[in-house]
């Protein structure tokens, strides 16, 4: 196995965040696997200073070793590039002028059947042929074929999901030169060799997408393992914009690395409630299959899972 953790660098990571990381580490580490540790910075306006020495500060706080090559997704736009090109090649992308406002205000059409957000495919060409002004400013949609994309999420079981019905042709890079999420992250997993990615069920929705970009680059995709998010008392899921609490707010109060482990694996049931153990502890306390099963728990679909 082959993993990877990839932080958005944009603030201290939260409980959620880490018990990602910690699940990701501990994947890899039963299976005697490597993990790589990827920084998600390609949207700099969102970066935070510092907050790449914290994150790693904290892993390592936490026990949380990863390989030594620290992935930046910054450092790799001419893969990026070079994967728009291949797409370009095969006419399976076109730049699009349209806003965010003029789509949403086509969404709001009162014939449309399609959920709001969705790209009605208006810049979408009917033939190859495109114009692009010299100076244009432009993003580029990746066109989606009207077709379900399926696959067994190792947590959540069978999944199928028509991405040109839910969200329409997406963006693969954006106007203002950006790469977007989606083909950054096919690119890189490739990169990597990514065997199985392991992240919040917040992004299993961008599975579908992801996976019709894996078929048009002609690269044979991952396996998902989508985690359960970590709630706050409300029931509402933790995020850095709301301020949820990086590990600095329990360090002040007295909290130390197994005080957080012990806590993230009795809340993912690995472990007795208040357990205090190091991450190296709890990897001699558990089993793949402990931590299989226990991840599956928690999801309500009991279909078939991947192997
Ligand atoms: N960078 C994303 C995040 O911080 C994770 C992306 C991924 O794992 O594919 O939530």
């Amino acid at each position: 196995m082959r993993g990877r953790y990839a932080p958005s660098p944009t603030g201290p990571l939260h409980l959620g965040n880490i018990r990602t990381a910690l699940v990701c580490w501990l994947l890899a580490r039963l299976q005697g696997g490597e993990v790589f540790l990827r920084f998600d910075d390609l949207d700099t306006p969102r970066n935070k200073p510092g907050s790449v020495a914290q994150i790693q500060a904290d892993l390592n706080w936490l026990g949380l070793d990863f390989h030594p090559e620290v992935y930046f997704q910054s450092h790799h736009l001419s893969d990026y590039q070079t994967a728009l090109d291949q797409l370009f090649e095969k006419n399976l992308v076109y730049p699009c002028r349209c806003s965010r406002k003029e789509i949403l205000l086509l969404a709001s059409a009162p014939d449309n059947r399609f959920p709001p957000g969705r790209y009605p495919g208006t810049c979408r060409p009917t033939d190859k042929r495109f114009l692009v002004g010299e100076s244009e400013q432009l993003a580029w949609r990746f066109k989606l074929d009207n077709r379900p994309q399926q696959f067994n999420d190792c947590i959540e079981g069978a999944q199928s999901e028509n991405p040109w019905e839910s969200g329409g042709d997406f963006v693969v890079q954006r106007k203002d030169g950006f790469f977007a999420y989606q083909l950054a992250t096919v690119v890189d997993d490739n990169n990597l060799e990514i065997t199985d990615v392991v992240r919040g069920v917040d992004l299993i929705d961008s599975t579908a997408r992801q996976l019709a970009l894996y078929q048009s680059l002609q690269i044979s995709p991952p396996t998902f393992w989508h985690l359960p998010l970590m709630l706050n008392s409300q029931g509402e899921k933790l995020a850095k914009r709301d301020g949820a609490n990086g590990l600095q707010f329990y360090r002040e109060r007295g909290a130390n690395a197994e005080d957080i482990v012990g806590l993230l694996a009795a809340s993912l049931n690995l472990v007795e409630d208040r357990s205090i153990l190091s991450a190296r502890e709890l990897l001699d306390t558990i089993t793949f299959e402990n931590l299989k099963t226990a991840l599956q728990g928690f999801s309500a679909n009991n279909s078939e899972h991947c192997e």
